[in-house]
């Protein structure tokens, strides 16, 4: 038996390990300090009472003998992805029905998508980035190249015509740094693909924080991307569904590359190795869509997204430059006074008893920078940014 030798040059990811570590030494030596969380990205709203409701329901039908399901379509039932067509379609977007794929969340499609391409193949990503996407093309053993994401470009690299990439990742709204693409920033992208027969892999996790009008939530708004395109979305930051697990996958009927079509191989490699997600989940994240899940999910997110205006306001006041905070949950700060971000990290968790992220583990580029998210309790991120205030200014 010979292993995957590619899992010896995954990096060891210490850092949310190494931020527990610190905060639980801190909170030993300081058993009263009053320690706030504003570093991990999970949400803490429960889901939307719609939700619940349909999940209910959905438990009663499977106990019965006549309204009991088994398996399911591992597309997903018709049900949720007419819903999910329907939201596209209200956003200028059309998709065929056969284009989207119901998953058990984003994470998994994005890592099993990778089926579908050859090891032989060049993959760019932008520093810092979203570990999953490096991490699951080190495991199967592709050439990764990194693009400058900083604070000259927003954090928001444009695609340099002397590097030759086949496997692009785009990740708008941004996790770390709440970036978000424009139009003209997403046509750059994907005219790019069209040139150089690459795909986009574009990862739509935090669409729905988008507010302004005029910023693209999908990639499939500009035009041609349904050549080069597949795009991964989440009920995860949309309506708390991180630990209920649910997600989708568009993959376009047009795209095809080499005399083969992504999504014949898409349908291929799910029917094969997936066998769908569970009814009462999809009941659940179909109701999303019903005119009360709508009105819950945006009372929801408009309490992040005032998380996140206090956040930015207070970045304002102190003169701190920062991406995000606006159509993101995250905030992506400079650290102050040329700290380096795990410093910065001792610094905010000693004085102040705020917890963060530190850049650094985000990468290379991520060093001087810091996330701070919206998605915590509305009392304690004013009080922490009342205390941050205090501290640097
Ligand atoms: C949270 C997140 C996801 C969503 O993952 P799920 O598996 O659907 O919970 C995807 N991409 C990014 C960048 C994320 O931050």
């Amino acid at each position: 038996m010979k292993v995957n030798h590619n899992f010896a040059n995954i990096a060891q990811s210490y850092l949310f390990s190494t931020i527990a570590q610190k905060v639980a030494d801190y909170t030993a030596a300081h058993p009263d300090a009053p320690v706030i969380r504003m570093g991990i990205g999970d949400v803490t709203l429960p889901l939307p009472q719609a939700s619940i409701d349909a999940m209910h329901a959905a438990v009663d039908e499977l106990s019965h003998q006549e309204s009991f399901r088994g398996y399911g379509p591992e597309q997903g039932y018709d049900f949720l992805k007419d819903a999910i067509q329907a939201y596209y379609a209200s956003h200028g977007t059309q998709l065929e029905s056969d284009e989207i794929f119901v998953s058990d969340g984003a994470k998994s499609d994005v890592g099993n998508i990778l089926d579908l391409f050859d090891q032989d193949n060049t993959v760019l990503v932008p520093d810092p980035v979203y570990p999953v996407y490096v991490d699951t093309n080190t495991m199967a053993g592709r050439k990764i190249l990194y693009m400058d994401a900083n604070e000259s470009n927003g954090f928001l690299p444009l695609p340099d015509p002397a590097v030759k990439a086949d496997i692009i990742y785009l990740c708008s709204p941004n996790n770390p740094t709440g970036a978000v693409y424009d139009r003209a920033g997403l046509k750059a992208w994907v005219d790019y693909a069209l040139a150089n027969q690459a795909v986009i892999l574009f990862d739509a996790a935090y669409e729905c924080f988008v507010a302004d009008e005029n910023l693209p939530r999908s990639i499939f708004e500009i035009e041609g991307a349904k050549k080069c395109a597949i795009e991964f979305c989440s009920f995860s930051k949309t309506a708390g569904f991180t630990g209920t697990r649910c997600g989708y996958t568009v993959v376009p009927l047009e795209l095809e590359f080499e005399g083969m079509n992504l999504n014949k191989m898409w349908l291929r490699r799910q029917t094969t190795k997936f066998n769908g997600v569970a009814y009462i989940v999809q009941r659940g994240a179909a109701a999303v869509f019903t005119e009360e899940g709508v009105k819950q999910v945006q009372e929801h997110l408009d309490y992040y997204r005032e998380n996140a205006r206090i956040l930015a306001d207070a970045m304002d006041e102190l003169g701190i430059w920062y991406t995000g905070g606006k159509n993101s949950p995250y905030i992506w700060l400079k650290c102050p006074n040329g700290m380096e971000s795990w410093e910065f990290f001792d610094y905010l968790l000693e004085n102040a008893n705020v917890v963060g992220t530190p850049g650094a583990g985000f990468g290379e580029n991520g060093k001087n920078f810091f996330r701070l998210t919206a998605f915590g309790d509305r009392d304690k991120t004013k009080e922490a940014v009342e205390r941050i205030k205090k501290l640097l200014s």
